[in-house]
């Protein structure tokens, strides 16, 4: 399937749902690229997933803000693969360092930067850890097998429209 089809059948997806997240978060290495970028030089042109391009685009245009939160130890060569495949400019904050924990202060820091709370934000990933502990903190957070999807996104927006409706009814039975 092409960029432009992966991009259609996106749009469609974020069309279906009336509950949808102010803010998606990618990983980048195995969720948005096959590969750890540290192992890479700064000058090559890398590759994304099939349908990771066709979604970020689809998202950004119906309005919905895109970020990164990476572990990466490499930051420079991250930022210049952004870069090479010309889509830098379509995330509104990228966090990319190293850390122990597990992306939790990635997410910390995303939150101070944007003003968006974490149940607004729907977050993809290829380890377990990162999707536990950031989940813990509200986020709706969806693991990926084999990079970003259409399947992957339309898992997650299901998921995202779940978790504010289970939270709707929460606050209803509270009154
Ligand atoms: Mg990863």
């Amino acid at each position: 399937m092409g960029e432009e089809k992966v991009k259609e059948e996106a749009m469609r997806l974020i069309g279906i749902f009336q509950l949808l997240p102010r803010l998606v978060v990618f990983d980048l290495d195995y969720t948005l690229w096959p590969f750890y970028c540290e192992c890479r030089s700064k000058r090559e042109m890398p590759s994304l997933y099939p349908h990771a391009k066709g979604i970020l685009s689809a998202l950004k245009d119906r309005g919905i803000g895109l970020a990164i939160a990476s572990r990466s130890p490499t930051p420079d060569i991250a930022n210049a693969f952004l870069n090479n495949l010309s889509i830098n400019s379509m995330f509104v904050t990228k966090e990319i360092f190293s850390s122990w924990k597990h992306k939790t202060d990635h997410f910390q820091r995303i939150h101070s930067r944007t003003g968006i709370p974490f149940n607004s934000m729907l977050f993809f990933d290829d380890e377990d850890r990162n999707i536990q502990a950031v989940s813990k903190m509200g986020v709706t957070s969806i693991h990926v097998d084999n990079g970003v999807s259409l399947g992957a996104l339309r898992q997650g927006l299901t998921e995202f429209a779940e978790n504010q409706n289970a939270s709707e009814m929460k606050k209803k039975k509270r009154k």
